[in-house]
């Protein structure tokens, strides 16, 4: 992610912030990726802190998605619900730079249910999941004490809702891309046929998972063709977004492009991951001063860096 500047004093502004500390209000516009003052904002701004320019209707781009929002009259829910539409935003803002979703795309745009396992009525499952352009998240995730436990359950420490977004999300754009035949072709040749029984395949994913071979990034990606894109997607995501974000925040390795350089409109991508894992063995040195966990803690092998190039030749096309 980028570091923004406030538009009336020039301090820098993050990318969840409702003002500057010069007290100046900002919002976000997904189009022109920068911050600025005095344009409508969303109706949703004062409830859950959204910072999003108002787009028709009053919403902006990113909440005029979600069709559904978690019983408000369960208390909890609000800061879950605001804390989940934050790494909506972030998954969003970031797809927006290769094209994904502004003015110049004309394709479908995904529907979101923002459910929660808490309601006035007591304990409710919610699986989450993507289905015909619809994604269902379960915001409860969104708590960190519920997340921590969960990712101790799953034995997967890089659980995040950001992580969900960004999975959910892929499936999403697996049916757009699978509008052009060509994409079939090429998807099928490297992650397998996606055709295979969906349910059973899970099914057995949960009875005894497949042993990750190298040419999974994940062990849920071996369970199915379409887990397999949506894990190796949210990782290539991952991987940018972290390079973004080091570069936007001045850190310099030696092998890093010039200042002025953009992630996202980086074509080579054995490039771009290069450098994301340079970053972030950095980072790990970094984090064992404090004794907390590796930043990126996944091993990137040649079959899974294919995948990669696959997903983000795809994904720049838009
Ligand atoms: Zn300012
Ligand atoms: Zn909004
Ligand atoms: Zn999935």
């Amino acid at each position: 992610m980028q570091i923004f500047r406030c538009p009336a004093c020039s301090s820098p502004v993050y990318f969840h912030n409702l003002a500057c500390g010069c007290g100046q209000e900002v919002s976000f516009d997904p189009d022109a990726q920068t911050m600025v003052a005095g344009a409508p904002h969303c109706a949703n701004r004062d409830e859950i802190a959204c910072n999003w320019v108002a787009e028709q209707g009053g919403l902006c781009r990113s909440c005029a998605m979600t069709e559904t929002v978690p019983d408000l009259r369960a208390e909890q829910n609000l800061p879950l619900w605001a804390d989940s539409e934050l790494a909506k935003r972030r998954m969003l803002a970031e797809l927006a730079r290769w094209g994904w979703f502004t003015p110049a795309d004309p394709g479908a745009r995904p529907v979101f249910r923002m459910l929660s396992e808490e309601t006035l009525h007591g304990e409710a499952d919610v699986i989450m999941g993507h289905a015909n352009g619809i994604i269902t998240i379960n915001v409860t995730e969104a708590s960190d004490a519920v997340l921590a436990h969960r990712q101790e359950q799953f034995d997967e420490l890089y659980r995040t809702m950001l992580g969900h977004m960004r999975h959910e999300m892929a499936h999403f754009l697996f049916l757009r891309l699978a509008e052009d035949p060509a994409f079939l072709d090429d998807f099928r040749a490297r992650f397998g046929d996606e055709r295979a029984d969906y349910t059973a395949a899970l099914q057995q994913h949960y009875d005894a998972p497949k042993e990750r071979g190298p040419e999974y990034i994940t062990t849920y990606a071996t369970a199915h063709p379409h887990e397999d894109w949506a894990e190796t997607l949210a990782h290539l995501q991952h991987l940018v977004s972290m390079l973004d974000s080091g570069l936007a925040s001045g850190l310099r390795l030696p092998d890093f492009p010039a200042e002025g350089y953009d992630a996202f409109l980086e074509a080579d991508t054995e490039a771009l991951i290069t450098r994301a894992v340079h970053l972030s063995i950095a980072v790990n040195h970094v984090n064992r001063a404090l004794d907390l966990p590796d930043l990126y803690p996944f091993v990137l092998t040649q079959p899974v860096r294919e995948k990669m190039a696959l997903a983000h030749r795809w994904l720049r096309r838009v």
